[in-house]
């Protein structure tokens, strides 16, 4: 209103087109560079956790104009430049019309200001810009600046409800730093226009290249935040931008118990084995197209980074919104990625953590999200939240890692033996070689507690070196003995596509002089299943060796005997989830009595494990397994145990010999 009144009366008073030729050519060379200015602000960095301030480089020609020409003039040229940049940047109307009320209401002050300050008053007569003018140019540019800063703070004091005054204080310092230099070219402005109006656009062009500049400036600090290859924000923007989040929340907060920001973290479950097998490129395209998926999932404002192999979300969501789009990541991640004609499944567990108190940070957050994830994979769910107790958990996971290195260090290993005997003659044919944990205060730790913690460490090979070597040194000295036996390795699966196992194998034999047909490692069907053609290699470079390879757990997989023949293995393991209750549960016995007849068709020799008593035993013999292995027979001993055990039974034939 109060704009629109001076407007009016400004063009009451002296309407633009009242004046002189000249004025008209200053007048337009003058709006021409203010309407240029004021399309092309300049963006100052305020460091990189802030957004970014636009510097209206107007303000010279804005003040120059003032000096030079009538205020309607002024008024209208200003307000042109106004409109064209706001609905360009697509501004909403209401605050359009502000902004022109907030330069009209500081024009017309400067323009007061000046007269006070005894500027040279328009008029034909005085043509050119002395020394005289420049401090009521200065005066009244600094008036139109202030003016202009202190409406914008009220403005912004009344849409916000925030104190004026800390509005004020705010950027004051900022804002008069720039307008001071910005200022100084007011008077050099008027002076050049007033002398040869052209030469203005000369000014225009120093300040475009400042434009330039800092636009490139933003550039190159927006590429520092960013990762080039997903185009989604680098750890170092998540920490910056996810800080401020996080802090302008707590500032929100008044206590409502609200969970929020979450952060939410994405990794995916076999990236390792993807880069190490097809290669970096491939590992490459599958990233790019997880950001792309993951990007396209998340709202708009949500906050998105790579780290790595993984993702990190951030949401000014709660909890229950966060899981909700947790589930609705998994379910678009789990489409394959299509490279070529590679089909790749990409398989991903999230955890999820939530802002809570006030104490925590970003880097707090994205741990207790690790910790989440690593929590969902272990058990073998896709999202898990953040809880103390899975915090305990991976803590108690990373103390038994950091024990099993020192267990391999200090070889705290130890192997127990279990014998498998052969179901026609009653005769141990074999062991199989089952490692202990001796610790030093949980005291004997089974397999099951640290094999699948050491696989997925990368230490396992570490643990079945220690387990051969043991292993292949018993037999030696059973052999000495004259105890002629096989012995039972088992491999990881993993260590299947290790092209250096065949290598490591024969040296080992050699070390202890054992001969390969004495050796069998066993292996799961998903170890074979995993990566075929480096597995076939190894395979084959092992059975050259005289090495025999057994199929461990059989059954409970998905490997096809055909697919088994074709590998060329030796023995297959029938699972004893199979064998425990085959006596009494018919579906089993039929798995059993096929398996081993396909078994022999294609002619492998087959192991029965898990047998508990002698009907069972009697049983397998009826349906011609070959050996057999179980608590029945014996229990995994000790090395002496089993000198004994074999001892017995070698003395107990002999006597049924003698007998005979
Ligand atoms: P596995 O290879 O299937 O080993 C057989 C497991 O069944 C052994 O458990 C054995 O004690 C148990 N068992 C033997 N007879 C019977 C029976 O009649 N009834 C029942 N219910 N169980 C029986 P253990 O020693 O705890 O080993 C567990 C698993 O740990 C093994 O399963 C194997 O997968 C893994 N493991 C053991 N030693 C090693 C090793 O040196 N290297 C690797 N990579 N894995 C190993
Ligand atoms: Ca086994
Ligand atoms: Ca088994």
């Amino acid at each position: 209103m109060v704009g629109v009144a001076i407007f009016v009366a400004a063009l009451l008073v002296t309407p633009p087109w009242q004046g002189a030729q000249r004025w008209w050519q200053l007048s337009l060379i003058l709006s021409l560079a203010l309407i240029v200015a004021e399309v092309r602000p300049i963006a100052i960095s305020r460091g990189m956790d802030e957004p970014p301030d636009q510097l209206t480089i107007s303000t010279p020609f804005a003040v120059a104009l003032l000096v030079v020409a009538p205020l309607s003039l002024v008024l209208t040229v200003q307000t042109v430049a106004v409109l064209i940049d706001d609905v360009r940047t697509r501004r909403p109307w209401r605050k359009i019309a502000y902004n022109l009320a907030q330069y009209v209401v500081s024009l017309a002050v400067a323009r007061a200001a000046l007269a006070l300050a005894g500027g040279p008053s328009i008029s034909a007569s005085h043509e050119s810009f002395d020394h005289r003018d420049v401090l009521p140019t200065l005066i009244a540019g600094a008036t139109f600046v202030v003016v202009n800063y202190l409406l914008v703070a009220l403005v912004v004091s009344l849409d916000t409800g925030e104190s004026f005054r800390e509005i004020v204080a705010h950027d004051a310092r900022f804002t008069a730093a720039m307008q001071t230099v910005l200022l100084s070219l007011a008077p050099v402005t008027a002076y050049v226009a007033a002398a040869q109006e052209w030469m203005v656009l000369l000014l225009l062009l120093p300040l475009l290249a400042l434009h330039r500049n800092a636009e490139q400036t933003m550039q190159r600090e927006f590429a520092a935040l960013r990762d080039s290859l997903t185009g989604l924000g680098n750890r170092k923007m998540f920490e910056l931008h996810g800080q401020r989040r996080l802090d302008e929340a707590n500032a929100e907060r008044t206590g409502s118990g609200r969970s929020g920001p979450t952060v939410l973290l994405v990794g995916l479950s076999h990236f390792n084995e993807i880069n190490d097998s097809l290669g970096l490129a491939v590992g490459d395209d599958v990233l790019i197209e997880v950001g792309r998926r993951l990007s396209a999932t998340v709202p708009d404002d949500a906050l998105t980074a790579r780290l790595g192999d993984q993702f990190a979300v951030m949401l000014d969501d709660d909890l229950p919104l966060a899981e909700q789009l947790a589930v609705t990541l998994l379910h678009r991640l789990e489409t394959p990625v299509e490279l070529g004609d590679l089909r790749l499944l990409v398989q991903a567990n999230i955890g999820i953590a939530a802002a809570l108190d006030h104490g925590s940070g970003v880097e707090e957050l994205l741990r207790n999200a690790a910790i989440g994830m690593h929590d969902s994979s272990q058990h073998g769910v896709r999202v898990s939240v953040y809880t103390p107790d899975a915090r305990d958990e991976t803590r108690d996971r990373l103390r038994l890692l950091s024990e099993l290195r020192v267990a391999i260090d200090e070889n705290q290993f130890t192997l127990v033996f279990q014998p498998q005997i052969s179901v026609t003659s009653g005769e141990v044919v074999a062991v199989e070689a089952l490692v202990r944990w001796r610790h030093p205060t949980r005291g004997l730790v089974y397999p099951d507690t640290f094999i699948g913690l050491a696989e997925n460490t990368g230490l396992i090979a570490q643990v079945t070196a220690v387990v051969l070597d043991q292993a292949l040194g018993a037999v030696a000295r059973l052999r000495g003995e004259g105890h002629q036996l096989r012995v039972a390795v088992n491999m990881s699966a993993r260590q299947m596509s290790d092209i250096t196992l065949p290598g490591l194998v024969a040296e080992a034999l050699a070390r202890h002089g054992v001969p390969p047909a004495s050796l069998t490692l066993e292996v799961t069907e998903t170890g074979i299943l995993n990566e075929p053609a480096r597995v076939d290699a190894v395979v084959r470079a092992l059975r050259d060796t005289g090495v025999s390879i057994s199929v461990d757990d059989y059954g409970t997989g998905q490997a096809s005997l055909t697919y088994l023949k074709r590998l060329h293995v030796d023995e297959l393991k029938i699972d004893k989830s199979f064998v425990i209750d085959m006596r009494s549960d018919s579906g089993d016995a039929i798995i059993v009595r096929s398996t081993i007849e396909l078994a022999h068709d294609l002619g492998l020799r087959i192991v029965a494990e898990g047998v508990e008593d002698a009907a069972t035993l009697a049983l397998l013999r009826r349906l011609g397994s070959d050996f057999a292995q179980g608590w029945h027979i014996g229990r995994p001993m000790p090395e002496p145990d089993l000198r004994a055990m074999l001892s017995n039974r070698a003395r107990r034939r002999l006597t049924v010999a003698g007998q005979d």
